[in-house]
């Protein structure tokens, strides 16, 4: 099986690119590097800003999320965004993101938002710049943090999309088909008939990225062990 193609915030593999000079390892994340084509991002290095680094402010501001670094007193938005959009369109086929939470730029979630650019008047949870850049272009593939996979279904989720997309990437959806619409059929029977009209492997896989949604944990639990690696539960 091809490995799985995975996105993932170099501060949770461990790299010491953190605003206060630290790394975020993560055991899920390193647990993952092996068995995955890892593509590692930190997209507040990219911009260019140093380590360590001043934090960064996510706040609101006419109804968008933007990004300012108090201490350089410099507005980064414009910055993050146009380096997610560009890494965004470099990348090849991806199987999933697993991004660091609570980061202005790649929090999934439990990022902190403010009402002013200074982070004195706080707001509420929201979304990091670049996780929202993700989140926009990739509705069809397993876009997560380290902190919501603590939870067990949802990681036992994450891990089958990544590791089904990645097998219908790799042995072609007529082949993969044959394999998994057993399981699919029952759950699903409407998007696994559309699966098997599908015309390209991307809509092919945005479908089953779909059904795999509707299918209860148990039977995502025996997909799971014909495809994800045993030692990644
Ligand atoms: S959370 Fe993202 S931006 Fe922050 S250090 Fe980690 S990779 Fe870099």
């Amino acid at each position: 099986m091809l490995k799985p193609r995975l996105v993932v915030s170099s501060c949770l593999l461990g790299e010491k690119v953190r605003y206060d000079g630290k790394d975020a390892r993560n055991e899920l994340a390193l647990r993952l590097e092996p068995f995955c084509e890892v593509i590692k991002v930190c997209p507040e290095v990219a911009i260019g800003l140093g380590v360590p680094r001043g934090k960064i402010v996510l706040y609101r501001e006419e109804g968008e999320y933007r990004a300012f670094q108090p201490q350089s007193q410099r507005e980064l938005t414009q910055e993050l965004r146009s380096f997610a959009k560009d890494f965004l369109e470099s990348l090849p086929p991806v199987d999933g993101f697993l991004l660091k939470s609570k980061s202005p730029s790649c929090g999934v979630t439990r990022t902190k938002t403010y009402r002013d650019r200074e982070g004195k008047e706080y707001r509420g949870f929201g979304r990091g710049i670049f996780a929202s850049e993700v989140m926009e272009s990739f509705s069809y593939i397993p876009v997560e943090d380290e902190l919501r996979l603590r939870k067990p279904e949802r990681r036992l989720r994450f891990l089958t999309s990544l590791f089904l997309l990645a097998g219908a990437r790799a042995i072609g959806k007529d082949r993969f088909h044959r394999r998994v619409s057993e399981f699919l059929i029952t759950f699903a029977p409407r998007l696994e008939k559309r699966m098997r009209a599908s015309g390209s492997i991307e809509d092919y896989r945005k479908l089953l990225f779909r059904a795999l949604r509707k299918l209860p944990t148990g039977s995502l639990g025996m997909i799971a062990k014909e495809f994800v690696p045993s030692e990644l539960f």
